[in-house]
């Protein structure tokens, strides 16, 4: 288990992230890059902690972060549960992409090592190897697994230039070169490897782009293309408190024919393989099921939120209000419940893993791009002008010139104008500030866009047994005979 600093240390390297039309010389004091890298410290440090109960002793004896764990048993699954909610609550469930979201998928990989054994022997020792360098070394790993938005009507292959999307550009002995370009970093400026691959689905003629790999992030010719920092030059995390602390980053990633030994190649050149990675091994349900335990922390804070800016304006106690507060309470605990449930119904295959129910797991999904936008209009509407009522910055609280009116002014029913403040700010880096404008794109597309996850809760609903109870009572009446038509 490494610490905080320890983690602060590894991000001392040559890695090459440009912002603001710079290259970063040093990413752990960058402005745009010190709070989320605070953040994620923190993690760490409390993973670290035994009180905290986040670590399990490993296959091979060792002792890891349970991100890590391979999960056999419902039993594993609730312990994977409880660490990551550790983690989801320590973020108020606003940092998306933490470590724990792609070791899920390479505890899944190597737990079903088996499904690489398609690409020969080396890919899924690979596999099995990265994985326990990741999990010994506590890592952080983020992913590139969408091609550039250029022309979604064509196949990689077909877009006029052959090095747009992310593909081999040259096999040596050693390894392999890698030329193109990938979307979209969450966390990668801040992580220390990047897993690339592709999950959008690949036709034939795209051999050249079907490739798995994890690449450190200094690794020479990775480029980082970060989009504008929402913490850099905000006046203090009193004012924005999430902008500050949990901007996690997103980058635009280009490989500037990049080496990869291959040693930490997974998939070379296989179409199928892309796909099964992902879907044949638990990787895509395991990883989700983290997303989906970090979403339900998330509406739970949302909803605390809520329910205190109702408190503070007195507003608590209409009916209308209530019903406004009831629904979220719905929402949210109809994400809980499917989470539980995806736990609880999980599904063991023949080599003993387990993943959580695709049908729960992947309702919650399906409706991913609706259940934050419904949240925030409500949080809105609740809202009203307070969150733009406050003074510009915690400034004007503590001046000697406008101290007193904001004392008087700007205050809740019940709490001083501080305490009011200091809640319709958070409200509003919720609702309002471009972090939270940056959050409703997440919650819609980190999974795909809408009509992709309408289309995985399509393929994991299960239809067998709707259709057979409807089968079951066509079948319990007939066309009427002749004689009782009469
Ligand atoms: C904040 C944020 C963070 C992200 N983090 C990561 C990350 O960490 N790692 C990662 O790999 N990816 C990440 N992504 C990328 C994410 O996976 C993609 O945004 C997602 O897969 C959708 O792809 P796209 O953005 O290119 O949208 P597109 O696929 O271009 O879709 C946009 C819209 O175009 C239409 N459309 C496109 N294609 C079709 C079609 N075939 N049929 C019908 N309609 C179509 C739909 O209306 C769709 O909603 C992130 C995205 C966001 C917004």
């Amino acid at each position: 288990m490494r610490t905080g600093q320890q983690y602060k240390d590894s991000l001392k390297d040559n890695r090459c992230i440009y912002i603001g039309g710079e290259r970063v010389q040093d990413v752990t004091t960058h402005p745009a890059f010190t709070g989320i890298i605070d953040t994620v410290a923190g993690l760490y440090d409390i993973a670290a902690d035994p009180k905290n109960n986040m670590t399990y002793v490993t296959e091979d004896g060792t002792i890891a972060n349970k991100i890590y764990m391979i999960p056999r048993s419902r039993e594993d699954l609730q312990e994977r549960r409880e660490a990551i909610t550790t983690w989801a609550e320590a973020t108020c469930g606003f940092v998306g992409r933490s470590p724990d979201h792609v070791a899920s998928f390479l505890a899944s990989f190597a737990g079903a090592s088996h499904v690489f054994e398609r690409g020969g022997q080396r890919s899924q020792d690979n596999v099995v190897n990265f994985y326990k360098f990741a999990r010994d070394n506590d890592l952080y790993v983020s992913y590139v697994i969408i091609p550039p938005q250029v022309d979604r009507s064509k196949a990689a292959h077909e877009l006029d230039e052959k090095y747009v999307a992310m593909a081999v550009f040259e096999e040596r002995e050693d390894g392999i070169v890698v030329r193109g370009s990938q979307m979209l970093g969450t966390g990668s400026a801040v992580s220390n490897y990047l897993f690339c691959s592709v999950i959008s689905p690949l036709r034939p003629g795209d051999e050249d782009y079907a490739i798995s790999f994890a690449v450190p992030m200094d690794a020479p010719g990775l480029k980082l293309y970060a989009r504008p920092s929402y913490a850099q030059d905000k006046p203090s995390t009193f004012d924005y408190p999430l902008s500050t602390q949990f901007d996690e980053s997103d980058s635009f990633v280009v490989f500037d024919d990049v080496f990869i030994p291959w040693e930490h190649v997974f998939v070379y050149k296989n179409i199928d393989l892309v796909r099964a990675q992902f879907h044949e091994t638990p990787a895509h349900a395991v990883g989700n099921n983290q997303a989906q335990i970090r979403f339900a922390t998330k509406l739970k804070f949302v909803i605390g939120v809520a329910r205190k800016m109702a408190e503070m304006n007195g507003t608590d106690k209409f009916p209308q209000v209530q019903e406004k507060l009831g629904e979220l309470a719905s929402i949210a605990s109809t994400v809980e419940g499917m989470m539980l449930a995806s736990e609880y119904q999980c599904i063991q295959d023949e080599h003993g893993l387990v993943r959580p129910n695709p049908r729960f797991l992947y309702g919650i999904v399906g409706m991913q791009d609706t259940i934050y936008s419904s949240v925030i209009k409500i949080l809105r509407e609740l809202a009203g002008g307070g969150v733009l009522q406050g003074p510009s910055t915690y400034r004007e609280i503590i001046h000697p010139e406008t101290a007193s009116d904001i004392a008087k002014y700007i205050r809740g029913g019940n709490v001083d104008s501080t305490q009011k403040i200091q809640l319709f700010k958070l409200a509003w880096d919720i609702v309002g500030s471009e972090f939270g404008g940056r959050h409703q794109q997440y919650e819609m597309f980190y999974n795909g866009a809408p009509f992709v996850v309408k289309g995985y809760s399509f393929r994991n609903y299960g239809y067998q047994e709707a259709v057979k109870l409807v089968e079951r009572f066509l079948d319990s009446y007939q066309l009427p005979h002749d004689e009782e038509r009469k």
